[in-house]
């Protein structure tokens, strides 16, 4: 029986192992690794960050969704895979032998070796990085009561990206909570976001875009631009301005609380395996395989696709993710029976919708604009689709995102 051994539980790996499930009953023997026993929603990580959500809201027992006729479950970290030798090297277990492997281990915050950053300011990416960040804001808050520094009510949030603004929409939403911690007025809480482009999310067209950063200033979010980040010091950001000389002295945001979002790469493992990439991605063959090497796929934040224009890869999404991990099943299905093997793979983007806050979010859905609340609820609603694609109907009941109406 043909062996296939899936790397890593996230959206695209997790996916992958349900879908083969249903098309290959008895017919391949499927080994899923991941380090931790649960799977979480990335997507929801600065919920938990903010202290809005329990980690628990976000997460699942991956056992609920496997079938154990078909599939062992390792808990272990992956050192690398021998592609050569067509073996994986765990932490703890015994290397484990494929026919084919599905390279799904997601993403790690990317520094780009700006100085300071690892040691000074708290990654967002994931679970026991977001309630470390939760877990920080709180100690500072607590600390006010005796330091009366404003440092402590300072939360500075590097990186205006997707994942940098739906933070700051989730901790304005935490502000009240962590007023009370703290002893103090809401509007005392100072919330920063600190970006070196001049205009915010490029993606969008311009009234979006405006929109999307309006939304936040009204959150009482300060908003620096045109700032790109040198260094970050115990408690300071220091940034070049715009229009700055080079050696010109660098400015500052003192605050003690700095979280890093300026970006993600592909994971460790994706280089540590030899493969080929670029800030851990893999650049896809049109069958979503490592060129050179048809039996391992690359998935998700491990693999970029290029769209028809060729320009730059899709951006990493669990939507794209999941869909890369329905065409992976589909290959590897007609491989196990000696089928033709479908078509090369397409990507179609359903849309792109950033929350900021529980009740607010904008993007494109469907070809549409999409804003305000009515935005929050497709949000919410595409969040759920995900966890119904990996979790099925059970995770979707205990941890879906019903919250609609307020
Ligand atoms: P990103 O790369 O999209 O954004 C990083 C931001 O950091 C950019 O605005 C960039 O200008 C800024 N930056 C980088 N280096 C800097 C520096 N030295 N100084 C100042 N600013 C700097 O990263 P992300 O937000 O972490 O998102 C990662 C991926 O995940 C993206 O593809 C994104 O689309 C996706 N994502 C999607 C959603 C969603 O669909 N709702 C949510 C979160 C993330």
């Amino acid at each position: 029986m043909k062996k296939v051994v899936v790397l890593g539980a996230g959206y695209g790996g997790l996916k992958t192992v349900v879908e083969l499930q249903k098309k290959l009953r008895g017919e391949v023997a499927i080994t899923l690794v991941d380090q931790n026993s649960y799977h979480y929603e990335a997507t929801d990580l600065h919920e938990v960050a903010s202290g809005n959500l329990p980690a628990s809201k976000i997460l699942f027992p991956i056992a609920d969704v496997l079938d154990p006729k078909m599939t062992t479950f390792i808990q272990d970290h992956v050192d690398k895979v021998d592609i050569e030798k067509k073996t994986v090297e765990l932490a703890k277990h015994e290397p484990l032998s494929y026919d084919y492997c599905v390279f799904a281990l997601g993403f790690v915050s990317e520094t780009f070796g700006i100085k300071g950053a690892e040691e000074n300011s708290l990654p967002m990416a994931n679970v026991d990085q977001a309630e470390a960040i939760r877990d920080h804001i709180t100690a500072q808050m607590k600390d006010y009561r005796q330091t009366k520094d404003e440092n402590n009510l300072k939360i500075i949030i590097c990186g205006a990206g997707f994942s940098g603004i739906e933070l700051a929409g989730a901790v304005a939403d935490g502000r009240k909570r962590y007023a009370e911690l703290a002893g103090v007025r809401p509007d005392q809480i100072k919330i920063e976001i600190v970006d070196a482009s001049k205009r915010l999310l490029p993606m969008f067209d311009d009234k979006l875009a405006d929109y999307g950063v309006n939304l936040l200033k009204k959150l009482d979010v300060n908003i620096t631009t045109e700032a790109l980040i040198q260094e970050i010091q115990p408690g300071v950001v220091l940034y070049k301005g715009a229009g700055d000389e080079d050696g010109a002295p660098l400015h500052k945001i003192s605050g003690n609380t700095i979280i890093w979002t300026t970006g993600v790469s592909g994971s460790p493992i994706v280089a540590e395996s030899g493969l080929q990439a670029r800030r851990g991605r893999v650049m896809d063959s049109a069958h979503l395989t490592a060129p050179d090497h048809d039996e391992v796929y690359m998935v998700g934040d491990d693999a970029a696709v290029m769209p028809p224009d060729g320009k730059r890869p899709y951006p990493t999404t669990a939507q794209i993710a999941l869909s890369m991990a329905n065409y992976v099943a589909k290959d590897i299905a007609a491989r196990v029976k000696g089928t033709s093997r479908p078509g090369a793979y397409t990507y179609k983007s359903l849309g792109t919708v950033a929350s900021v806050g529980n009740t607010r979010a904008f993007g494109v859905a469907m070809g549409h604009s999409t804003k305000g609340y009515p935005a929050s609820v497709v949000k919410k609603m595409i969040m759920n689709k995900s966890l119904l694609e990996t979790g099925g109907v059970k995770e979707l009941l205990a941890k879906g995102r019903f919250d609609l109406y307020h």
